[in-house]
């Protein structure tokens, strides 16, 4: 007997099964009826013209009806369904008609289910993409908002905290000046005090300015002829007491490149090595190595800083360039600029690297982890180019162009600072 025919002698068993089954425990016995019977009518049409396209229209309508939470549980709702319809239709068959007749009736239509299984798997796995790209866009969305709102509070706290605290700074200096400190009366001792706090908070303050000018692409760079080799000699006469305190080496290498004369703006790129060198220092325990070395990439200059600190474990590797990142399992104490593990509040890092960025260079920390009593130490890595065009023709007609490119042949002796 003709497929269509067969198809037609279990409609009725068909309809009632997979109403049945597909309606148990809702209210919505009239509505999924309604929805069968189409289904049923489009199979005939697929049957009868060999084309299973005929599904396609209620296929999509049943793939955008899911709920979004059956989409977020990763329900395949419409495959299962069809995997069902497919089971009925078989048992009704086997029930209504004869075996040849069954065989016949299931050899002619199993390629349309076939052909709307494929279809279905595809259209959910669509609808899947698209709900997992709208909900990572609204994620980002509010990473952006909470991001830009961290922005703003610490460009104004920062703002609002800069006036009074020129104020402490110049009244505290008026009564330096007042305080006879060849009296014996204490003043002095306080006096020291409060300006070693008034000194950390203008860091701070300091910091918290820079980091809103990285974040709001504010930070102008101020470049002239730089040769590291000078940022380096100021650096080690600079960090000498303190590496002293810490009874540390610092190991500062002669490398190809850093006698190079570049473009670049000295003062920020000081501040940005000082960063890396005092986080090194930080959280590196006393009697530690502290190496600076380099070398030449075409186009770029790699410096290098190497300590034999508590490491930075993997997971933070990218965090500690973030503003305020909260790192997982370091344990720091109470803020100091060089005491060991002294944490500050974590702005040196990202301000390290806003520098370095509006270079045009980057940075990058590689470490084996972290480890507090193996040590197994963290290196620094700062790639900056080589910068021999002035960034603008006043520049330009002031230094002229840097032409004369030294990268001296590495020198092994150490430039090393006393223990
Ligand atoms: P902080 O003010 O906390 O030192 P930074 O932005 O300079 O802020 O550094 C962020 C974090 O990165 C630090 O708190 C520390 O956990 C980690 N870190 C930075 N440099 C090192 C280093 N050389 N060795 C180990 N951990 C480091």
């Amino acid at each position: 007997m003709n497929p269509s025919k067969l198809l037609a002698k279990i409609r009725e068993p068909w309809l009632k099964q997979v109403t049945q089954t597909l309606a148990q425990g809702t209210n919505l016995r009239e509505s999924i009826q309604g929805q069968f019977e189409r289904f049923f009518e489009l199979l005939e049409e697929a049957l009868q013209t060999g084309n299973p396209a005929w599904l396609d229209s209620i296929l999509l309508d049943w793939i955008n009806a899911p709920t979004l939470t059956q989409l977020h549980e990763g329900a395949q709702g419409v495959s299962k369904i069809i995997n069902q319809v497919i089971s009925i239709t078989s048992a009704t068959a086997r029930d209504t008609l004869s075996d040849t007749e069954t065989l016949d009736l299931l050899t002619a239509i199993l390629p349309f289910y076939t052909y709307a299984l494929e279809r279905v798997a595809r259209l959910e796995t669509e609808a899947r993409i698209n709900y997992m790209n709208n909900e990572i866009t609204e994620m980002k969305d509010k990473l952006e908002h909470l991001d830009r709102t961290k922005s703003n509070f610490i460009s104004v706290a920062a703002h609002e905290l800069k006036t009074p605290l020129t104020l402490i700074e110049g009244y505290s200096s008026m009564l330096r000046d007042t305080v006879d400190s060849t009296k014996s009366s204490g003043a002095d001792q306080f006096l020291r005090g409060m300006n070693t706090g008034i000194a950390r908070m203008r860091a701070i303050v300091d910091d918290m300015i820079d980091v809103s000018l990285i974040d709001n692409k504010l930070l102008s760079l101020n470049f002239q002829p730089t040769a590291i080799s000078h940022l380096l000699t100021f650096l080690k006469s600079e960090l000498t007491e303190i590496i002293k305190l810490r009874q540390q080496r610092l190991i500062i290498q002669k490398f190809s490149g850093d006698d190079a004369w570049i473009y670049a703006d000295s003062e920020r790129l000081y501040q940005a090595l000082k960063n890396i060198l005092t986080n090194a220092i930080k959280y590196t325990p006393d009697k530690g190595t502290i190496t600076l070395d380099g070398r030449t990439l075409p186009g770029f200059v790699e410096i290098i800083v190497t300590d034999t600190g508590i490491g930075i474990s993997h997971e933070n590797q990218t965090l500690i360039f973030e503003k305020f990142a909260q790192l997982g399992k370091v344990n720091l104490h109470s803020s100091g600029k060089t005491k060991f593990k002294g944490g500050g509040p974590g702005l040196g890092l990202p301000i390290t690297r806003g520098i370095i960025e509006a270079h045009g260079g980057t940075i990058w920390v590689e470490s084996e982890g972290y480890d507090e009593d193996k040590c197994p130490g963290s290196s620094f890595h700062i790639l900056l180019p080589l910068r021999t065009d002035a960034s603008d023709a006043t520049v330009e007609k002031l230094f002229g162009k840097i032409e004369n490119l030294s990268y001296g042949k590495k020198d092994t002796a150490n430039n090393e600072s006393p223990a």
